[in-house]
């Protein structure tokens, strides 16, 4: 998605040589009309899937799935990662190790939120190692439901996250798709 990747050029920072930062428009301010852009992307990389619910983490791709399930009309569900004293007791559960924080957390959804009749497309903002996207995708199996696929904002092919999902037999969908940042220098995919 070229708006995408324009944008990523003029404002992404590039952390080291494995972590982009894209604070201004994704991940702390948020640019709700590329968003809206992203989402509109999403429903035709997706076309033709009888998918019902939508699925992140929080925190940062609550806003993307939320724009994005506008163009699905279906409900949003989040994985916390925060225990709140109102979080329903009968839960499902993974564990996910955070590339970025280097240490792992529990995500958690109520069992409520997804049954097994449900057609879940599971949205993130990155794609690294692809351990969020297993954890999600593991709570969608623990309620019986299927995993229509995962959609990604930005991927990062030198990551090996696409073979860990895809192995799972999860379709992958990235907007934008980076090579390789060494030295600071983005490289994208086609
Ligand atoms: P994975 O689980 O695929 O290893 O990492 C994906 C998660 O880590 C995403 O939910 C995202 O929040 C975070 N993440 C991974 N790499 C980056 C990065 O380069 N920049 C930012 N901002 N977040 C990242």
């Amino acid at each position: 998605m070229e708006l995408l990747k324009n944008r990523i050029l003029t404002d992404g920072k590039v952390i080291g040589n494995s972590v982009l930062k894209v604070d201004n428009f994704l991940n702390h301010q948020l640019d709700i009309k590329l968003f809206n852009e992203m989402g509109k992307e999403f429903r035709r990389l997706f076309e033709g899937e009888a998918i019902t619910k939508i699925l992140t983490v929080e925190a940062s791709g609550i806003a993307i799935a939320s724009i994005a399930a506008q163009y699905f009309d279906v409900p949003v569900v989040f994985a916390k990662k925060y225990l709140g004293n109102n979080m329903d007791s009968e839960t499902y559960e993974a564990e996910v190790f955070s590339f970025t924080k280097n240490q792992s957390f529990r995500i958690r959804v109520s069992k409520k939120y997804i049954s097994h009749d449900d057609r879940v497309l599971i949205i993130d903002d990155f794609l690294a190692n692809g351990r969020a996207i297993l954890g999600m995708s593991q709570i969608v199996r623990q309620a019986g439901a299927r995993v229509v696929g995962a959609g990604i904002a930005i991927e990062k092919a030198f990551q090996n996250g696409r073979a860990v999902v895809e192995q799972e037999g999860i379709r992958v969908k990235s907007l934008a798709i980076i090579e390789s940042m060494e030295g600071g220098k983005l490289v994208f995919k086609d």
